[in-house]
């Protein structure tokens, strides 16, 4: 009897998508099991971040008609990182590995039986490593190179060009889920939980359908997230900000 697998999908507003995604994420677990690389108990968690559109619908659609499909549903959007530590929290109970992917197919789901086969040759964190961003913005692709540069100037080790698109073994997840935190960077986090890891490699392909729900503003945001969670570089900068500005200050009272 082999290990079970839970693949944990965060969507918000994913309607256009989920059709193609529930087909392709089907196609690849009946291909695992089959294979007997994982087994018949293993299944696709989508995890409804408070969409606004079909997307719940759709979710409690499939999980009649496919055994193998499961759903959860926050209250409201919380975030992608949250979705993400959620449907984590509950695969962990009954997965012996779990991989996150994002609903929108911009990882390739063809990479999912390498990192099942990396999980059976004993590694317990397995990290989807793009190998280009031909498909990113020229901005884009600038933010991230700076983005990680800043990062790793902070102290901070991050896989380049990996995202949240992984394997965790259960005692990895168990680890990544022992942290008590809330402003979360998962990608930061993830490297912190040790154990043996290895990487596969895969083309990031466009979004097969919809729009990117994640704004400029929002894109920042978990930036900072990412830089005030794992350094205190700006707490640092603050404080020297400060102590300029009293000298400045006392200086313009002698004067005046
Ligand atoms: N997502 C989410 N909650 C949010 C924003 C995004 O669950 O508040 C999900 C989204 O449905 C997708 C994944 O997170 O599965 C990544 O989002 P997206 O593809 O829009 O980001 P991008 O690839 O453009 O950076
Ligand atoms: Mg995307």
């Amino acid at each position: 009897m082999s290990d079970t697998l839970t693949i944990v999908v965060p969507c918000y507003n994913e309607q256009e998508v989920l059709p193609e995604t529930v087909k392709e994420l089907g196609n690849i677990l009946q291909y695992l099991i089959d294979n007997s690389m994982v087994s018949g108990q293993s299944k696709i968690l989508f995890v409804n971040d408070g969409s606004k559109d079909k997307t719940w619908n759709l979710i409690s659609e499939y999980t009649s008609k496919y055994s193998y499909v499961a759903g959860v549903k926050f209250s409201r959007n919380y975030g992608h990182q949250n979705a993400l530590l959620a449907g984590m929290s509950l695969a962990v109970k009954y997965s012996d590995m779990i991989i996150t992917i994002d609903a929108d197919l911009q990882d390739d789901v063809n990479a999912i039986p390498e990192m099942v086969k990396k999980y059976h040759e004993g590694y317990d964190v397995i990290y989807g490593v793009r190998n280009s961003r031909e498909t990113d913005t020229f901005f884009k692709r600038r933010t991230a190179l700076a983005f990680y540069s800043l990062m790793k100037n902070l102290g901070v080790n991050l896989i380049p060009d990996s995202a949240d698109y992984r394997l965790l073994s259960k005692r990895a997840t168990k680890a990544l889920l022992s942290f008590k935190e809330r402003n979360l960077f998962l990608r930061g986090m993830v490297p912190l939980v040790g154990y043996k890891s290895a990487k596969v490699y895969y083309a990031r392909k466009e979004r097969f359908a919809g729009k990117s729900k994640y704004p400029l503003s929002k894109m920042l945001h978990f930036a900072l997230d990412g830089i005030t969670s794992f350094s205190i570089a700006p707490i640092h900068l603050i404080l020297y900000l400060g102590i300029l500005t009293v000298i400045i200050s006392i200086i313009c009272m002698i004067y005046t």
